[in-house]
């Protein structure tokens, strides 16, 4: 076994929308394409990109990732024969001090989609079953729960736009959907929560006041008087959940927000190592009974590394159900079918060609199936697979 060739490129993401926290006007993202070859002589090539909200690292992989990559030889196979992404991550990883995961993570995270995309086309079979049959006895999920992230600001977007916005989810088979808060520019607290409760209304209403169908997203936005504002405010709709409420690496607060907000709360999308992961289990506060989990593998490290984060989360008492990562991207998604997790994100209007899933499949009640193809299953999503297919 071994790595024959590493090309990579970056392509932009740039969109006019914005969350509370950032505009997408400069957005970017890494590609790579990782071709192994096996004992045997065959080859495959795997594909890999980081999800949106972290930028292209052209440098972090030139100068050290692909090096250590291309300078690895000859590579041990998995005890089933096949590709064995793990000692491929071990090298890219050495001389890297602990600690510090930034966009270091996001590089690693790459490489990582393209080995495990080039493992399951060098076995012939869907990353998902690949990964059931190495992790999880063989039992892969039929389908996979998914819900349409969007509701964005957007510049002159009003509440019927976006009403309008989630009308189209529905009609595309998603039953749950999400949307931004906290992102009103230039306004006071009690003026912003005022037109976010509009705007939750107005959706709420097309949904039929059915608040486990709404997932309200702050971006990390808030501090713990905001948090609490709004938390009190929303406490009453039964939403699905309130996402990044705070810093994504304040523990503490976390942990007093969620003596006094009694829903679910959802985080983890800007953590990027098990260890970080851990440290939000530890000290977060959060409650394995209804809090979910968004680690997202594509910007932390990858799957390698997420297969440490369940490890970590089993042995601390959560379930894989309570994770839905991040990012909206057919690597989650067949962790997610893999590994029996939660489900997935989905974003059906923005991040293209990124976001969205195969073709062939279509939403039905917001759950989806997965395509029966080699590999993670770019080959069935047409447009992503004419920008990879670049390389
Ligand atoms: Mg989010």
């Amino acid at each position: 076994m071994k790595i024959t060739s590493i090309r990579q490129g970056v392509v932009p993401i740039s969109s006019s929308i914005a969350n509370a926290y950032i505009d997408f006007s400069k957005m970017t993202a890494s590609v790579v394409a990782v071709t192994v070859e096996s004992g045997d002589g065959r080859s495959a090539t795997g594909y890999g990109f980081n999800s949106n909200g972290r930028y292209a690292q052209p440098g972090l992989l030139a100068e050290r990732f692909i090096p250590r990559l291309e300078a690895v030889g000859e590579l041990p196979a998995h005890a089933d024969g096949g590709f064995d992404p793990i000692p491929a991550w071990t090298a890219m990883m050495k001389n890297e001090k602990p600690g510090g995961h930034g966009d270091r993570s996001v590089a690693v995270g790459v490489l990582d989609m393209a080995l495990w995309d080039a493992a399951a086309k060098l076995a012939q079979v869907p990353l998902w079953k690949l990964l059931a049959d190495r992790y999880n006895q063989g039992r892969a999920d039929e389908q996979a729960w998914i819900y349409a992230a969007g509701g964005y600001y957007q510049p002159g977007k009003d509440v019927d736009a976006l009403v309008e916005e989630m009308k189209r989810y529905l009609g595309l088979g998603y039953s749950v959907v999400k949307m931004k808060i906290g992102g009103s520019p230039g306004m006071g607290l009690r003026e912003a929560l005022l037109l976010d409760l509009q705007r939750i209304e107005a959706v709420l209403k097309l949904l039929d006041g059915q608040g486990h169908r709404l997932c309200v997203d702050v971006n990390g936005r808030f501090g713990l008087h905001a948090a609490l504002s709004y938390g009190a405010a929303i406490q009453g709709f039964g939403l699905r959940w309130y996402e990044e409420p705070l810093d994504p690496l304040d523990y503490s607060t976390h942990a007093t927000l969620a003596e006094h907000y009694a829903p679910p709360l959802a985080t983890g999308e800007n953590l990027f190592s098990m260890l970080d992961a851990r440290n939000l289990i530890r000290h977060g506060g959060l409650r394995p009974d209804r809090d979910v989990l968004q680690f997202d593998p594509a910007l932390s490290y990858g799957l390698v590394e997420y297969l440490r984060t369940l490890e970590m989360l089993r042995e601390h008492g959560w379930s894989p159900r309570r994770c839905v990562p991040h990012g909206g991207h057919q690597f989650a998604l067949n962790i997610a079918v893999g590994l029996g997790l939660g489900g997935n994100e989905s974003y059906p209007e923005v991040f293209a060609p990124f976001g969205g899933f195969a073709d062939s499949t279509p939403v039905e009640n917001s759950r989806i199936r997965m395509p029966d193809i080699p590999g993670i299953g770019f080959e069935a999503k047409s447009d992503l697979h004419a920008v990879l297919r670049d390389l």
